[in-house]
């Protein structure tokens, strides 16, 4: 028999996965004795047997009778129990924390009868009639499907009539009215009642809990954050504790560490005589924690010291979310919190510091991606004017965006490229389209944790929230800023979520102190000294080597400064463009083999120069130069703009231009309807005469120049775009006569390897024969990926990518994430095979894929020697290597 319901008691933070996150915490800190109303748990494996079979799995309401009876004998009374009824909550929680993306129902078991009951035992008849209203209205909408705005509306009508802005102005009279309001407003809607019994307000809730995972709110979150759709989500039924019962009473929101800088200490907001989401809804302004201790020094002192217990016991920032009732403090839910990247860093360093995480550890919290985010550059402050508004900042980082004020404009203008803010009084869950378009997020109120900070801290987007001296109007599209000055829809402002400034108008950006930290070593702050720690130890731990993508000496020293250990892919096309595209065309249409060579003994010095600056910048570290790779065509003008020229020539009645009628002529004859399988790579260098040897000869010429010049110049050759053996032979073949010829000509040792890119299929399955000619091999995981799925990268991904996400045929595009099943089998096969064949045969991969911290895991994981990757990249892989170590 499956056990579909566990006691808090039963539970622990192990069991996330059954349980979820949530549930889990809470077993967890009822274990180590902090107070925690006691409840049971539904898992996750319910609500899977739930949602595949449609209906209640057999054995769970069983199940959760049995529970619910133990908590109402521990209770001494029943749930709704009319004369004091027993009130419980019915909370969502998966194994991945999703805030309020999901469904939560308080104060089940409140009925016509027991709010009587509740008033009585309270002695507070708005505190009853104030849980009943919060019962009906999250009822209707979670489990009756009733649009929230229609209670809004209800509640904004007799706020109006009572002439009041504030719920807390509401009587007891006012909320019982409102308790039928709201059920006319169900009845009207759904021609369903609201169910008087609470057993049967419970099952309800549970299965409307279940059905909450699949809501679109949910599966857009999962999709962003990568989480699986087939997990789940528990259920938690808790005893009821009120936070609304008086000014003696409160709920609030805390973090063990300030969750944007990452500084210690107590953080958070408190709402006295408040229930539940009240304080992160912004209904009511909150209060900083500092005027809890004010209120209550005793709840304070004692959240505080349980915060302690929790940090130590987690041993990370945790977040928290807890209620005081008359006095009496409860805490409701704990997890290790989500926060910035800079504070990622910082609490990571700080921990390792303080001997409560190990370096390993430390390292294994930080990631690449905040890295990357911490590398982006912030506002110039000398150019910064007068803010126009002040708010907290809630997540840092700097955004130039177009003001939008929902998030149906949000989506269609980043749809059309624009960068946009999205600009709310405050958000909630049903906004998460917007702020997954925007580049940040601007709310009128709202604290550090209320939901627009949450979320974007968790998305890493930029948010500032709580400016109250704007005010936003979503229906009018505009905001006032308190100089009088309006926004509208459309304006540009820029955001700066680290000061909590906006300001008119596009503020120019400068490098942040980590990249200057990257590029001069400068520490220039406490998080630019956690980020240096955090690299230090990942340099110390990693096996693969790191290497940079480049092109250009300035790249090459740039790369190097980031870290890297030498060029994994020199490209050679990028040096063929500009004023040498005259060269290169004369190459291409020459009639007579000395033609030909004439063109290219014109290009030949101005390739060594490119190579000779490279070497200089790498002296001493491998520099794998690729010799020519993308189609000729590509260096050639448009075939349309050619005949479109030609043909304006002759209808004004003159004589086409005899050069255009020419090389129309051999853009015509080169013509290929797939130049991505055409005439290209390795296959170039066999067909095309002299082209090979000029740039091997560049190359090698450059080796002896630096070595003349005291340098150790480590060139190695690559040739592109393999499928078998024989091209590599021949290619082969060329390269090492070239480089003897040079020898001989100038008495330099030229001890070039010479080595392979595996981007084809083939080349992967039969490694073991291409490695009987390469020394090493690079994989090129972009045309790899190409051409084992057989996607045109650049049609694809416009065309049905999105689709493909949406349909779950892919978690994430193979593009970006190396898809390990298949296009990493070819790679597994490749470093085998090679290997068997020549064991010392050097392995690295140099598509964009050797700097996404997913795949670099992989390449750790199978055994290559390095990734190669862009230079701004370097510091990324390098931390990401050393994860991958761990
Ligand atoms: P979410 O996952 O959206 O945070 P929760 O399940 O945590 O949803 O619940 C929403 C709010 O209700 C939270 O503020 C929580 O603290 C409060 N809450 C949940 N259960 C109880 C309870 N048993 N007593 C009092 N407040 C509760
Ligand atoms: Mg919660
Ligand atoms: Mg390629």
């Amino acid at each position: 028999m499956v056990r579909y319901v566990y006691d808090f008691e039963d539970g622990g933070r192990d069991l996330a996965g059954l349980l979820g996150g949530k549930g889990a915490n809470l077993a967890e800190m009822s274990r180590l004795g902090l107070p925690v109303p006691p409840g049971f748990i539904v898992t996750t494996e319910a609500c899977r047997a739930f949602l595949a079979g449609g209906e209640e799995p057999e054995g769970l309401c069983a199940d959760v009778s049995r529970h619910l009876s133990t908590l109402e004998r521990a209770a001494g009374r029943l749930l709704g129990q009319p004369d004091d009824p027993l009130l419980v909550s019915v909370r969502s929680g998966a194994r991945f924390s999703m805030p309020g993306m999901m469904e939560t129902v308080l104060d089940v078991g409140l009925n016509d009868a027991s709010v009587r009951g509740l008033a009585k035992v309270s002695g507070d008849e708005r505190f009853a009639w104030d849980s009943y209203r919060r019962l009906v209205q999250m009822y209707g909408t979670t489990v009756m499907g009733v649009d929230q705005a229609l209670f809004d509306e209800v509640m904004t009508r007799l706020k109006e009539a009572r002439g009041t802005s504030d719920d807390l102005c509401l009587d007891a009279a006012d909320l019982a009215w409102l308790v039928e309001a709201y059920k006319r407003l169900i009845h009207d809607r759904t021609h369903r009642d609201f169910p008087q019994s609470p057993a049967q307000q419970l099952r309800e809730a549970i299965l409307a809990v279940f059905r909450s995972w699949n809501a679109e709110r949910a599966r857009l979150y999962r999709r962003r954050e990568h989480i699986p759709d087939e997990l789940g989500t528990a259920v938690t039924v808790q005893r009821m504790v009120f936070g609304n019962l008086g000014h003696d009473s409160g709920s609030g929101v805390a973090f063990t560490r300030d969750p944007a800088t990452g500084r210690p200490g107590l953080y958070g907001d408190y709402l006295p005589n408040a229930q539940g989401e009240d304080v992160v809804s912004g209904v009511r302004d909150a209060v900083p924690l500092a005027g809890l201790e004010r209120l209550d020094p005793r709840s304070y002192r004692q959240l505080r010291a349980h915060a302690r217990t929790l940090e130590r016991h987690y041993r990370d920032l945790c977040d928290v979310e807890f209620t005081i009732e008359r006095g009496t403090l409860w805490m409701l839910q704990t997890r290790v919190g989500k926060r910035t990247a800079e504070a990622a860093f910082t609490i990571a360093c700080e921990l390792v510091r303080e001997g409560l995480v190990s370096s390993d550890e430390g390292l294994a919290r930080v990631s690449g991606d905040g890295l990357a985010r911490l590398m982006f550059p912030r506002f110039d402050a000398s150019a910064t004017g007068e803010a126009l508004a002040h708010g907290v900042p809630a997540s840092p980082g700097a955004a130039v965006g177009v003001a939008v004020f929902d998030r149906a404009q949000a989506v269609r203008r980043a749809a059309t490229g624009e960068e946009v803010v999205l600009v709310r009084e405050e958000t909630t869950p049903d906004d998460l389209p917007g702020m997954v378009a925007a580049q940040a997020v601007l709310t009128g109120r709202g604290g550090k944790t209320s939901h627009a900070a949450v979320v974007a801290r968790g998305m890493g987007k930029v948010c500032v929230c709580g400016a109250r001296d704007i005010a936003v109007s979503a229906e009018a599209r505009r905001f006032t800023a308190r100089d009088g000055s309006v926004v509208e829809e459309g304006t540009v402002i820029s955001v700066d979520g680290s000061t909590g400034d906006v300001f008119l108008g596009a503020v120019p950006l400068v490098a942040s102190a980590t990249m200057r930290y990257l590029e001069s070593g400068e520490q220039a702050d406490s998080v630019v000294s956690a980020v240096a720690r955090a690299l230090e130890h990942a340099d110390a731990v990693r096996r693969l080597e790191v290497r940079a993508n480049a092109d250009t000496p300035e790249g090459a020293a740039r790369a190097r400064r980031f870290g890297a250990q030498g060029i994994g892919l020199c490209r050679t096309e990028h040096m063929f463009l500009g004023e040498r595209r005259k060269l290169v065309e004369e190459m291409i249409l020459a009639r007579t083999d000395a033609d030909r060579d004439r063109a290219l003994a014109a290009l030949l010095p101005l390739q060594r120069r490119d190579f000779t600056g490279i070497l200089e910048a790498m002296d001493g570290l491998p520099v794998t130069i690729r010799l020519l790779d993308p189609p000729l065509h590509e260096f050639l003008p448009d075939r349309t703009d050619l005949a479109v020229r030609i043909a304006a020539a002759e209808a004004a009645g003159g004589q086409p231009d005899a050069h255009d009628v020419e090389l129309l002529d051999a853009v015509s004859r080169m013509h290929e309807e797939n130049p991505m399988l055409g005439l290209r790579g390795v296959r170039l260098g066999l067909v095309v005469p002299g082209l090979a040897a000029m740039q091997v000869r560049a190359i090698a010429e450059a080796v002896v120049e630096r070595t003349r010049a005291g340098g150790s110049p480590r060139a190695e050759i690559m040739v592109p775009l393999v499928g078998a053996v024989e091209e590599l032979r021949l290619a082969r073949e060329e390269v090492t006569r070239v480089l003897a010829e040079v020898g001989e000509e100038t008495g330099v040792p030229l001890p070039c390897p010479v080595g392979t890119m595996i981007e084809l299929p083939r080349a992967a399955l039969t490694a073991g024969r291409i490695a009987e000619e390469a020394e090493f091999f690079s994989f090129g995981t972009n045309d790899l990926t190409q051409t084992t799925w057989g996607f045109s990268r650049d049609d694809v991904e416009a065309a049905f990518f999105a689709a493909y996400l949406d349909k779950g045929v892919f978690a994430a595009s193979p593009f970006e994430t190396l898809d390990r099943e298949g296009v990493g089998r070819l790679v597994r096969i490749a470093v085998e095979e090679g290997r068997a064949a020549r064991p010392d045969l050097e392995t690295g991969v140099c598509g964009e894929h050797g700097g996404d911290p997913e795949s670099i895991r992989f390449f750790h994981d199978v055994g290559l020697d390095y990734v190669s990757c862009s230079p701004f990249r370097v510091p990324v892989a390098r931390l990401e290597a050393g994860r991958a170590a761990l």
